[in-house]
């Protein structure tokens, strides 16, 4: 199946379920997600998927293919931050720049930044520095890096949390409108009603380690 899968999934810490038999199912180009309030298990979710937290049982199946134990490089999973991780001592392409793969040639990589920052909202912004963004446009380059790694899902932890108002709906746009692009699914992780609505096609609500729909 086209699209991003997690079937029974579980994780214990301390003896203690987080994940209890989870399932979800993510369309290709669909945009789910995930709401719950903080200590539910949100991030452990996102993190099993991306293969940051091992599961005890359960498998992560993404475009058809197994990919449960497949190291997180491997599998070809973007994944955003509360807090964009970007390195201070670059520039914003010098930043981009780690977020190619390393078989793109040289004389194409400087087009392909270009194209990304564009793609993010973010034209000529390659020499500015890291230190003088906003929180909301070090969150786009933190999204442009990701996509230039040609993710074939992505994750998003919270990425908004930390920006309030019109910053945040014209972010919670621009991801919207990235994601449908690239027909990306994707799991967005939050625990605000209202930007769970405003950027996905579907909304879950998570619950004693499992998701149900809304409403039911
Ligand atoms: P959320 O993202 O919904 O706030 P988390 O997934 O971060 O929730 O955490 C769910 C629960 O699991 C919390 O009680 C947290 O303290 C616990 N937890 C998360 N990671 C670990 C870990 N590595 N070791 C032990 N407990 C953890
Ligand atoms: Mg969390």
């Amino acid at each position: 199946m086209a699209g991003l899968e997690v079937r029974g999934a579980e994780v214990r810490f301390d003896e203690r379920p987080v994940l209890d038999g989870l399932s979800l199912t993510v369309a290709q180009g669909e945009i789910v997600a995930v709401l719950g309030p903080s200590g539910c298990g949100k991030s452990t979710l996102l993190r099993s998927i991306v293969g940051l937290q091992p599961l005890s049982s359960g498998e992560v199946w993404l475009n058809g293919k197994d990919l449960t134990t497949s190291p997180t490089e491997r599998r070809g999973i973007g994944f955003l931050f509360q807090n964009p991780v970007l390195y201070p001592t670059r520039d914003v392409a010098g930043n981009l720049r780690l977020g190619l793969p390393l078989n793109v040639p040289k004389h194409e990589r400087a087009a392909r930044i270009a194209e990304a920052l564009k793609e993010v909202g973010l034209e000529g912004f390659e020499q500015r520095t890291v230190d003088g963004l906003s929180g909301g446009e070090g969150q786009r380059v933190a999204l442009a890096r990701a996509l230039l790694a040609e993710p074939k899902a992505l994750l998003l932890d919270e990425p908004f949390s930390a920006l309030d108002g019109s910053l945040r709906q014209r972010l919670v746009d621009t991801v919207r409108s990235v994601l449908k692009a690239r027909n990306l699914p994707a799991v967005h992780v939050t625990h605000d009603a209202d930007e769970a609505k405003a950027i996905a096609d579907r909304c879950l609500h998570m619950e004693d380690g499992r998701l149900r729909e809304e409403g039911a």
